[in-house]
C-alpha cells in the first residue's frame, strides 16, 4: 500500500470515530428533546458527549464537526445544571443540532475514492391531522437516520417545500381541516415542481374511488385507508427514499478495436454508467471475476473467437445466467443477427452505433435485469439478500480477503424471544420487527458490508476489511440502539433485543466460518441474550 492510500485509510478511520461520536450526541439530544420534562437527567451526558465530539473533531481536523460541536457546547453551558431545559433554548439547540446532523456522514466506505454519502439531507415532511402521531413519527424517522419535519399548517408546508424539496410527503387527505383540503394543497404544490414529489396519502374517512383517483393524479404513490400505524408508514417512507438512489450500471464491454472500445467507454461514462472495457477476448474470464458486470456488450467478430462463442461460455456459468448480453457489430444481415441472438444474446445493435439508442437499450435491459435479480437473490419480506446469495457473497469476500490479505468478519444475529413476540402481538407485528431490524442494519452499516436474512429471525452480516474488535464495537452500538427503538403494536409499544456472534475469517472455508459465528451466537444466548460474542481464535 502506498503512502497516500495509507494516509487516506487513516483519515477515514478517524473520520468514522468523529461521526460515531456525533451520532451519540444526536441520540442524546433525541432523548432530551422527546421528553423536555425529564431533560435535566441527561444534561451531563449531553455535555460530556459533545465535549468528546469537539475534542475528536479538533484532533482529527474535521472543522465542520468541531464548529457545530463548539456551538452546541456553548449553548449547553447556558443551561443551568439540574434544571429543565426551557423552550427558547431548546429551539436554539435544535437548530444547532440540525447543523451538526448535516455535517454528520453516514459510515464511509473503505477505500472508496468517491465522496462519502451524506447523512440524509433531503427531508421527509409529515402533514397529518394528529400532532401527537406526527411527533412520534418524526422521532422514529430520526432514529432511522432520516431528517423529518412535521407541519400543522398548509402554508408552512408549502413554504418549506419551496425552500427544500422533500423526498416524500406523508399527507392526510383532509390536512388543513376541511374535506380534501390536503389534496388541494398537494395539487397546488406539485405545480411548482418539475418532477413530482412522491406523496403517501392517508385517510380515516374517505376511501372512495374519486378520492383515490384524485390522490393518484397529483403524485400519490400510496393511499392508506383506513390510516395505518406508524410502523407501516415508516416502511413506506423508506421505500420512497431508498429506491431513489440508483447505482450506475456496471457494463462490461469486449471489443477488439481499441478505437471502438474507447468510444464506448466515453459514451457510457458520459451517460453516468460504470464501464469496464477490454480488447482481448482471452481476458474475459478475468474481467468477469474482477468486475462482476450487470450487462455485457460483445463485439461479434474478433481475432481468435466470435462474440457468440464468448456468449456461450458466459452462459455456461450459473451465476451469469441472467446477465443481459448485447451484441455489437457491423453485421446487418438479419438472419445472422437472429442466429447470434439464439446463442445466448438478448439484443443486437449495429455499428455505427447511435449513442442515444445504445444508452436506451442498456437502461431497459439493465432495469429489467436488476428487478429479476432482486427477485432471485433477495428475501421478499425484508429486501435483504437471501440465504443462498448471502453464502455466495461470503465466498466472494473470502477470496477477496485472501487475495488482498485483508481481515474479514462474519456475524450472525438472532432476535431474542422472537416466538414470544409473535405469540403476544401476532405474526404481522413479528414481520414488522424483522423489517425494522433489516432497515436498521441497512442504515447503520457501510455500503460495502453485506446483510442477509439467514433464516426466520436470523440475519447474517459480512464485514469486509474489518477487524474483529471493530466488528464487535459496531455491532454492539447497533445492538444498543436497536434495543432502544420503540416497536409499535396498536396502542402499545415494546422493545426488542438481539444476540450476535462474530467470527473472524482465518483462512477457512465459508462453512467453517459460519459454524464458528453460530457457536459464538449461541454463547451469547447462553450468557442471557442481548449481547455480542466474538469467537475465540
Ligand atoms: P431465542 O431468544 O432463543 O432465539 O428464542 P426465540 O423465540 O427467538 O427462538 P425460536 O427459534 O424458538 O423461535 C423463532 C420463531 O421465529 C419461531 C417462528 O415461528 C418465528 N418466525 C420464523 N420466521 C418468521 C417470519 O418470517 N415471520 C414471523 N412473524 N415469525 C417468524
Ligand atoms: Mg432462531
Ligand atoms: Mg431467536
Amino acid at each position: 500500500m502506498n503512502d497516500e492510500s495509507q494516509k487516506e485509510k487513516l483519515r477515514q478511520h478517524f473520520a468514522r470515530r468523529v461521526t460515531t461520536q456525533a451520532r451519540v450526541v444526536l441520540d442524546t439530544w433525541q432523548k432530551i428533546h422527546s421528553d423536555l420534562k425529564g431533560s435535566s437527567a441527561h444534561r451531563s451526558d449531553f455535555f460530556a458527549a459533545t465535549d468528546k465530539l469537539v475534542r475528536y473533531a479538533q484532533r482529527f481536523e474535521m472543522a465542520n464537526h468541531a464548529e457545530s460541536g463548539t456551538r452546541i457546547l456553548d449553548l449547553i453551558r447556558t443551561w443551568p445544571e439540574e434544571t429543565t431545559l426551557d423552550d427558547t433554548l431548546s429551539q436554539t439547540l435544535h437548530d444547532a443540532i440540525e447543523n451538526l446532523s448535516r455535517s454528520t456522514l453516514r459510515r464511509t466506505d473503505h477505500g472508496n475514492t468517491q465522496p462519502p454519502r451524506q447523512f440524509r439531507r433531503t427531508p421527509v415532511y409529515i402533514a397529518l391531522a394528529s400532532e401527537d402521531l406526527s411527533g412520534r413519527l418524526v422521532r422514529q424517522l430520526e432514529f432511522f437516520g432520516f431528517r423529518a419535519a412535521a407541519f400543522t399548517d398548509p402554508e408552512k408546508l408549502i413554504e418549506a417545500c419551496g425552500l427544500h424539496k422533500p423526498e416524500t410527503i406523508l399527507m392526510d387527505v383532509n390536512f388543513g381541516g376541511e374535506a380534501n383540503a390536503g389534496l388541494s394543497t398537494i395539487e397546488h404544490l406539485q405545480e411548482r415542481h418539475d418532477t413530482a414529489i412522491p406523496v403517501i396519502f392517508v385517510s380515516d374517512e374517505d376511501g372512495s374511488i374519486e378520492t383515490r383517483l384524485r390522490a393518484s393524479r397529483c403524485g400519490g404513490e400510496e393511499f392508506f385507508y383506513p390510516a395505518v400505524d406508524p410502523g407501516q408508514l415508516i416502511e413506506k417512507i423508506e421505500t420512497y427514499t431508498y429506491g431513489n438512489t440508483v447505482d450506475p450500471y456496471r457494463v462490461l464491454v469486449l471489443d477488439d478495436s481499441r478505437a471502438q472500445a474507447k468510444y464506448m467507454e466515453t459514451v457510457l461514462t458520459k451517460a453516468g454508467m460504470n464501464p469496464h472495457v477490454i480488447t482481448d477476448p482471452m481476458q474475459i474470464m478475468h474481467a468477469l471475476e474482477e468486475f462482476p458486470p450487470e450487462i455485457i456488450i460483445l463485439d461479434m467478430y474478433m481475432p481468435g473467437c466470435t462474440g457468440m462463442e464468448i456468449a456461450r461460455v458466459i452462459r455456461q456459468q450459473d451465476k451469469l445466467h441472467s446477465v443481459p448480453i448485447i451484441y455489437l457489430s457491423a453485421e446487418d444481415d438479419v438472419s445472422k443477427q437472429l442466429h447470434a441472438m439464439s446463442l445466448g444474446g438478448d439484443d443486437f445493435l449495429t455499428k455505427p452505433i447511435d449513442p442515444k439508442h445504445l444508452i436506451a437499450t442498456i437502461h431497459n435491459r439493465g432495469r429489467r435485469a436488476r428487478s429479476l435479480l432482486a427477485l432471485m437473490i433477495r428475501d421478499s419480506l425484508t429486501g435483504l439478500y437471501n440465504h443462498t446469495h448471502t453464502l455466495q457473497l461470503l465466498d466472494q469476500e473470502i477470496s477477496k480477503a485472501k487475495q488482498k490479505q485483508h481481515p474479514l468478519c462474519f456475524g450472525m444475529i438472532d432476535i431474542d424471544y422472537f416466538k414470544k413476540i409473535n405469540d403476544t402481538f401476532g405474526h404481522p407485528i413479528g414481520d414488522r420487527v424483522l423489517r425494522s431490524l433489516s432497515m436498521f442494519l441497512k442504515q447503520r452499516l457501510r455500503k460495502t458490508d453485506h446483510i442477509g436474512r439467514y433464516g426466520g429471525e436470523e440475519f447474517a452480516i459480512i464485514l469486509p476489511d474489518t477487524r474483529p474488535s471493530d466488528a464487535r464495537n459496531i455491532l454492539n452500538e447497533i445492538r444498543e440502539r436497536f434495543a432502544e427503538l420503540h416497536q409499535p403494536a396498536g396502542e402499545r409499544v415494546f422493545n426488542v433485543t438481539f444476540s450476535c456472534g462474530i467470527a473472524q475469517w482465518r483462512e477457512e472455508n465459508s462453512q467453517a466460518l459460519c459454524e464458528r459465528a453460530d457457536q459464538a451466537l449461541y454463547a451469547s444466548k447462553d450468557q442471557g441474550r442481548n449481547c455480542v460474542t466474538l469467537a475465540e481464535d
